[in-house]
């Protein structure tokens, strides 16, 4: 089974493209795709219609792309550096995500 060492809500940096090294959080997870949603990041403007049915202004809405996740690196709150995670396990037993950079846990 494919894993997945990036979570909603973490906290990435962009490694390639016109975005590159912008830091934003997960929204969203696209499994099927291998890709994330990135807050703020690869966004695209999308000019829409008014719908009066729908109670919907016309304009010009800002919305976020996938980006493959090979495309992007976890930044880790303790030492604030895009890093690669790896995986522990606690003495207890319980699998948790670790910084490579610093050893810090990240669950
Ligand atoms: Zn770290």
């Amino acid at each position: 089974m494919k894993q997945f060492r990036i979570r909603k809500d973490d906290k990435v940096q962009v490694t390639v493209g016109k975005d590159k090294g912008k830091i934003g959080k997960v929204l969203k997870i696209l499994k099927k795709k291998d890709a994330v949603l990135v807050e703020k990041v690869n966004v695209a403007k999308r000019h829409t219609k008014p719908n009066p049915y729908a109670k919907q202004q016309g304009g010009i809405l800002d919305k976020e792309m996938p980006l493959h996740i090979s495309n992007v690196k976890v930044v880790c709150d303790a030492c604030n550096e895009a890093t690669r995670i790896g995986y522990r396990h606690t003495e207890d037993g319980k699998k948790v995500r670790f910084c490579k950079k610093c050893n810090a846990t990240m669950d």
